[in-house]
């Protein structure tokens, strides 16, 4: 089918990417992170709604690939004087493999710089059709722990790594392994200890870390879900500061996302 789920189109973002992006971020994820902070994109492909401030909205909408590439070029002059491009996130861009495919190949045809952000949740085959045509792959790697990945967030290390490693395989695209810094599920030194040990084994001596953020808070009341992050604490400067030492005491240089 040529028509993708979208429920949101940023403009002007600085992050997900280099330069000045523009992030569509298409609906549909199967995984259940407690942390998530587009709650609004779990589940399949197909509209959703929600109560917000007393009305029904109605989340995501068709575009068929035609007018998302209008939607996408209508920046393009940012794109160009900035060294930006196009972001397909989510949700889970793999949910909608095939639309994401082709549009990359589309944007990629017209010269815009591609990326897409993974968690790479799906049979190879799926990031297979993408890869062609993307520039960078901005990869999470979330708990390491194979029986507590499953458990908490219905994530299969084996099937991430695999994904991973062939992203890693293509030379010219730009892999850059991410780890959200989530109070209590990946911020233990034995999780991060394991990331390290992984992305070693990768020859992969860059990540970016994400510090947890309370923004989606309010999405799950919207949607009338119980938010057990509610009352995580994010952390503080000094514990960020901490993690990122380790990794590159390990030889890894790291950034830190909305910081550097
Ligand atoms: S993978 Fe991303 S979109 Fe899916 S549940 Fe986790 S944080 Fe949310």
């Amino acid at each position: 089918m040529n028509k993708g789920l979208v429920f949101n189109i940023q403009r002007y973002s600085i992050h997900d990417g280099g330069g000045i992006r523009t992030i569509i971020f298409l609906k549909g994820c199967p995984l259940a992170c407690p942390w998530c902070s587009n709650p609004e994109s779990r589940k399949g492909v197909q509209p959703s709604s929600w109560r917000k401030n007393g009305q029904l909205e109605v989340i995501g909408e068709w575009y068929d690939l035609d007018s998302l590439v209008e939607e996408a070029l209508k920046d393009e002059i940012f794109y160009r004087t900035s060294g930006g491009g196009v972001t397909l996130s989510g949700g889970e861009v793999l949910m909608q493999a095939d639309f994401a495919a082709e549009l990359l190949r589309e944007l990629s045809d017209l010269g815009i710089h591609t990326a897409i952000e993974t968690t790479g949740c799906f049979p190879v085959e799926r990031l297979s059709k993408l890869l062609p045509y993307v520039d960078q792959v901005l990869f999470d790697l979330k708990i390491m722990d194979e029986s507590i990945s499953r458990k908490v967030i219905g994530l299969d290390v084996p099937t991430v790594k695999e994904n991973f490693e062939a992203a890693l395989m293509n030379k010219n695209i730009e892999v850059i392994p991410r780890v959200p810094l989530i109070p209590g599920y990946t911020d233990s030194r034995s999780n991060l200890q394991a990331i390290i040990d992984y992305l070693k084994s990768q020859d992969v001596f860059d990540v970016h870390l994400l510090p947890f953020h309370q923004y989606g808070g309010s999405k799950y009341d919207y949607l009338g879900w119980g938010y057990e992050m509610k009352d995580a604490v994010t952390l503080t400067g000094q514990e960020i500061i901490k993690i990122k030492t380790l990794f590159e005491e390990e030889g890894i240089r790291a950034n830190i996302d909305g910081l550097e």
